[in-house]
């Protein structure tokens, strides 16, 4: 088995918000937290990184142990979570933190995973590269009316009305309930050949920056590594620092990636 992880910062002097991680007990996870907007108010009085490095490190433990579905592990990682901060903080307010998860599972009989939010998984499936999508961020995104206002200030508040609602878009805050809406499955480890999960700071690579499609970016990373394609990311986001040519949320992201080759 080869494996490659990295999880960087967008700015070398900024705390990096993403979480990932790669157990030899046969599990890894890529955590994206959610960055509150710079003005406004959280309820809570921990950053959004102390937030995914309770959560993350609760859901590895967690999947681990192999007693309980991904889902489940997830609820309980978030449940366990919440108690950590429930005495200090308003966890009800809808801002409070909150993080995208891709989970992935293994041994010798099957591959597990669970996607929550837009945090990506490429499978390659008997030799076809095979995206895992949770896609109810970029339904509500591709709505024509939010469409029309993408990033202004307008966009930002309507999307957070839409965060953990219904008719939106899901991400594991401190409700352990929202484990149930992630996407799972599971197959047989001999149609697995290998695996990529990643933080939407590394799949601009083609959701932003269209340097190729999803088996082209799965390609990269396996031949080059995950360090050259988020080097080609950063390059891409210095050349346009103002964001005109490739309109995009922030200028900077931090970017994970996990990639196993089983
Ligand atoms: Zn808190």
């Amino acid at each position: 088995m080869r494996a490659d992880l990295l999880s960087v910062p967008g700015e070398p002097d900024r705390a990096n918000e993403d979480f990932a991680a790669l157990s030899p007990q046969g599990a890894a996870l890529v955590l994206d937290g959610v960055t509150p907007p710079p003005d406004g108010q959280t309820g809570c009085v921990h950053t959004v990184t102390w937030f995914v490095q309770k959560l993350g490190p609760a859901l590895l433990r967690r999947a681990e142990r192999r007693d309980q579905s991904l889902a489940d592990c997830l609820a309980d990682a978030i449940a366990q979570t919440a108690a950590a901060h429930e005495s200090t903080c308003d966890l009800s307010h809808r801002r409070t933190p909150q993080a995208t998860v891709v989970a992935l599972r293994w041994d010798d009989r099957q591959v597990e995973y669970l996607v929550l939010s837009d945090s990506v998984l490429l499978l390659d499936v008997n030799g076809a590269v095979t995206p895992i999508l949770d896609g109810r961020l970029d339904e509500v995104t591709g709505r024509p009316d939010l469409r029309a206002i993408r990033y202004t200030r307008q966009y930002f508040d309507a999307l957070e009305s839409l965060r953990n609602a219904d008719g939106g878009f899901y991400t594991a805050a401190a409700d352990p309930e929202v484990a149930k809406r992630a996407v799972t499955g599971h197959l047989p480890r001999a149609e697995v050949r290998a695996a990529a999960a990643m933080s939407d700071g590394a799949t601009r690579w083609t959701e932003v920056f269209g340097f190729g499609d999803w088996a082209e970016l799965f390609t990269r990373i396996e031949d080059k590594g995950a360090v050259q394609v988020v080097d080609e990311v950063r390059a891409a986001e210095t050349a346009d620092p103002d964001r005109t040519a490739f309109p995009r949320g922030k200028s900077r992201d931090d970017a994970s990636v996990v990639f196993l080759q089983f």
